[in-house]
């Protein structure tokens, strides 16, 4: 077993030579109070996974973005809230992660049945694709503090969809332990997702952004940045989502505020 072996060791070493300094750490804290978890054990399993995840992946900012230390951590730490029980072995399908200024205008391109093409714009504040890497805008990155009480999270957002690509495309439905719990994720999921979908062709206001309509993998993920960040709100609206949540993800935010 030297190979574990091999591994618990290059693991300490990195969490003893690059540990993230207590100063960042406490503004990061501070700047994203979602971050904060009461549990001594959790927090600390937090900066901890935050550490390794920084030493894993490589961090590129475009256009002459810097993309500075605080930087690092903020987008670090956010990436393990979800994977705090999950494992950061979760993240190990891909190494890079783009930086922008700000949301980047891509040109998408649709073919409609007469054979004809439409162009239009999509304005895109994060993108997670197949083995990397994922793309994240700055801006709404750094506005995760304030945007928290929308339930909105771009960095949860992308993460969620890497997390959902572990088994294949994303498609609503990440990995999970047994046929049992695919039956339930699917059921619960699919209920949630049409609902949904009524609510917001009815035009009724609701808290998960109506983008989540689009399709049931951008329901898990818009639902999994508001259960992390917005999860009071959240369980009042979608307590059986909430529940199935909680279930996968081994974690309960509500419980923590
Ligand atoms: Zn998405």
């Amino acid at each position: 077993m030297v190979g574990s072996w091999f591994k618990r060791w290059r693991t300490e070493r990195t969490l003893q030579r690059r540990a993230i300094p207590d100063t960042l750490w406490q503004l990061t804290l501070a700047r994203f109070p979602f971050l904060r978890l009461p549990g001594a054990d959790d927090a600390a399993r937090l900066r901890d996974l935050s550490t390794l995840f920084l030493a894993s992946k490589e961090f590129t900012g475009v256009d002459g973005l810097e993309v500075d230390d605080a930087m690092a951590v903020a987008i670090a730490v956010q990436a393990c809230l979800p994977i705090l029980h999950l494992g950061l072995d979760c993240y190990d399908g891909f190494v890079g992660i783009v930086v922008h200024e700000d949301a980047v205008v891509a040109r998408r391109e649709v073919v409609d049945d007469d054979g004809v093409v439409h162009q239009y714009d999509e304005e895109l504040s994060g993108e997670a694709m197949h083995g990397g890497p994922v793309m994240l805008s700055w801006r709404d990155v750094a506005d995760a503090g304030e945007s928290a009480v929308d339930g909105y999270n771009v960095v949860i957002h992308e993460f969620v969809h890497v997390l959902d690509m572990r088994n294949g495309d994303a498609d609503g439905v990440p990995m999970l332990p047994d046929r049992n719990a695919l039956d339930e994720w699917v059921r619960v999921l699919g209920a949630e997702y049409d609902a949904f979908c009524g609510r917001v062709d009815a035009g009724e206001e609701t808290l998960l952004d109506p983008y989540a309509a689009e399709a049931p993998e951008e329901f898990f993920a818009v639902a999994a940045e508001a259960f992390f960040v917005a999860p009071l709100e959240f369980r009042i609206e979608h307590p059986a989502l909430y529940e199935l949540l909680r279930g996968y993800f081994k974690q309960d935010p509500a419980a923590r505020q």
